[in-house]
């Protein structure tokens, strides 16, 4: 009898504690005093610690502008438009959401503004409103709420939604509203609130400056929203008096201000921070949750091997857009990543590709242990991405292709080997004598420009026994795609005849995904995008490979005693921005 209600009053302990689980708890990030404070890459430190404690997260973005995605934005504009398996072009923060955490990310990981307000407007349009006027507060906002909720199903424990823009901005008032709404509907202690805020060391005074950071939370304190936590950006430790008088001046828990001190290491390095400043601890027990004790024995191994470096290689990244720093964002990291598994510590140069056709290839990329070309749109600069790929095919130097570098890899190979004079691509030459790549049948038809290209995973079969087979050590993938053009068919064979392989086709054949030249050290070019899909603690094999062999390179002129070349350039690439 006494046995059985200890059982019961066993049975309704755990039931309770799984009450305690089943709700879904949201964590909100704002930006406070300055843009660019880095609100992607702490979101995402959160996210992963969380993750080391048992807890299984989802993470989102809310984008104040009107675009309806970054889609059709320069590069310049918004840096990388990160791509997701469901072939949703997503804002450039998602990536560090991958690479840092391994929830699910889909069409409902990143809102904008102008997805919401289309969303209304259609309803609106159907007639769902009932006649009643349509307005920023109900309408958008509950369409605001509606997008956050869809995170929060059953297997989520955490939610965590950023928002982009900084606090004081007109266009993210709606999305601050939403979330002042959020703990009416889901309860106050479901809801964490996490602004970030940068704390200035001024150098005349030769102390640190609480004031910016005060004036940010009276911005939020008016729209309603007070934060649980505040963490603080900083160049200079911030020591316990002054954490003391930003928690009375704002309103805070003590514990719960965080410093976060720029890492002049490695991004990499946040999350490690944020741990020694104990946010998690503070996270778990404001939900009431116990979670396991963090486990990062990964990520530490990872450090270890960044911070340990046996070898040193230097890759040039040919790009057009390269002179800016996210435009190829998850390229630099997935070199980074391969760089971590070989212990190597990859220097990075970011090219012009318009540069080398004023300059020619031997004076810029001489010296390099490999050169890689990533995906790109329009014409400026494509000649000189060309002339890259020939200077590194000739001299043998490891050559990697992404998208555009896959296509003008065969426009370079049909040209200079095949004997295809004005080889072109239809994207740049639509009379060309021998359109290389060119456009399929369903794409000819398209008008709409937003969402409309070959996007997403996509399955592609490998070849047996060919360099991309050996790498990925499997037969078949899948890999993420956003590009409207393709190889011509009609070449393949003339193109083999010349000692290229299609080594990665679409399983019904029709499809060119991964070209090689077995004659070459290392020559692998995809018309995928993998970078999208390589993270610190587990490199690409594309990419493993092809910095393995530019360590192999390197090591073979080290033993031949051939000094490589200084590249005042180069750059470590997820040095902390
Ligand atoms: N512009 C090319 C196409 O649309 C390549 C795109 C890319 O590199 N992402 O096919």
């Amino acid at each position: 009898m006494v046995l059985r209600f200890l059982n019961v009053v066993l049975l309704i302990q755990s039931v309770l504690a799984n009450c305690e689980i089943a709700m879904t708890k949201h964590i909100f990030v704002t930006g406070g005093v300055v843009s660019s404070i880095g609100k992607g890459l702490t979101s995402a430190s959160i996210g992963m610690l969380l993750e080391a404690r048992g807890l299984r997260v989802r993470m989102q973005k809310l984008d104040p502008y009107i675009n309806v995605d970054p889609g059709t934005m320069s590069p310049y504009q918004h840096g990388e438009v990160y791509v997701l398996d469901d072939g949703s072009e997503t804002d450039l923060d998602l990536g560090h959401y991958e690479r840092f955490t391994s929830g699910p990310l889909t069409r409902d990981s990143n809102y904008t503004t102008g997805q919401i307000y289309l969303r209304v407007i259609e309803k609106e349009r159907r007639g769902q409103f009932l006649g009643k006027t349509v307005q920023v507060i109900p309408h958008i906002t509950n369409e605001i709420k509606e997008s956050i909720l869809r995170l929060a199903d059953a297997n989520t424990d955490i939610v965590i939604t950023e928002i982009g823009g900084t606090v004081g901005d007109i266009e993210s008032l709606p999305f601050l509203e939403a979330i002042r709404q959020f703990p009416q509907d889901v309860g106050r202690d479901n809801c964490l609130f996490i602004h970030l805020t940068l704390v200035p060391y001024l150098k005349a005074a030769g102390e640190i400056k609480t004031k910016p950071t005060q004036h940010s939370v009276g911005l939020l304190r008016q729209i309603g929203i007070q934060p649980d936590m505040l963490i603080c950006r900083c160049e200079q430790n911030i020591s316990r008096e002054e954490r003391e008088k930003i928690a009375l001046f704002c309103n805070v828990a003590f514990e719960a201000v965080i410093e976060e001190k720029d890492q002049d290491f490695s991004i990499y390095e946040v999350p490690l921070s944020l741990r020694d400043h104990k946010l998690d601890e503070f996270v778990m027990k404001r939900f009431h949750l116990t979670g396991q004790p963090l486990q990062l024995e990964a990520w530490d191994n990872m450090m270890f091997s960044l911070r340990n470096p046996k070898h040193e290689i230097s890759i040039a990244v040919v790009g057009k857009y390269a002179e800016h720093k996210d435009a190829y964002k998850s390229i630099y990291e997935a070199i980074d990543h391969a760089g971590i598994h070989h212990q190597a510590q990859v220097r990075v140069a970011r090219i012009q590709s318009a540069e080398i056709e004023e300059e020619g290839p031997e004076r810029l990329l001489a010296g390099f242990d490999g050169i890689l070309i990533p995906g790109g749109f329009g014409e400026r600069g494509v000649e000189g991405k060309v002339q890259a790929i020939r200077y590194a095919r000739e001299r043998n130097i490891p050559f990697f292709g992404i998208c555009l570098g896959m296509q003008c890899a065969a426009i370079e190979f049909g040209r200079n080997v095949v004997g295809l004079d004005r080889a072109h691509s239809t994207e740049f030459d639509k009379d060309t004598p021998a359109p290389i790549i060119c456009l399929l049948d369903e794409q000819r038809k398209v008008t709409n420009m937003g969402g409309t290209m070959r996007l997403g995973t996509q399955p592609c079969i490998l070849l047996k026994d060919s360099a991309a087979q050996i790498a990925y050590h499997t037969d078949s993938i899948s890999e993420r795609h956003r590009h409207r053009y393709e190889f011509n068919n009609i070449y393949r064979h003339q193109f083999e005849a010349h000692g290229m392989r299609f080594s990665g086709q679409s399983p019904d054949g029709n499809l060119v995904e991964i070209v090689e030249l077995p004659s070459q050290a290392f020559y692998l070019a995809v018309q995928f995008h993998p970078e999208f899909k390589s993270k610190p603690t587990k490199a690409h094999p594309l990419f493993a490979a092809f910095v393995g062999a530019a360590v192999q390179r390197r090591l073979g002129r080290k033993q031949r005693n051939t000094p490589p070349e200084t590249t005042d350039r180069t750059e470590r690439s997820s040095i902390a921005n």
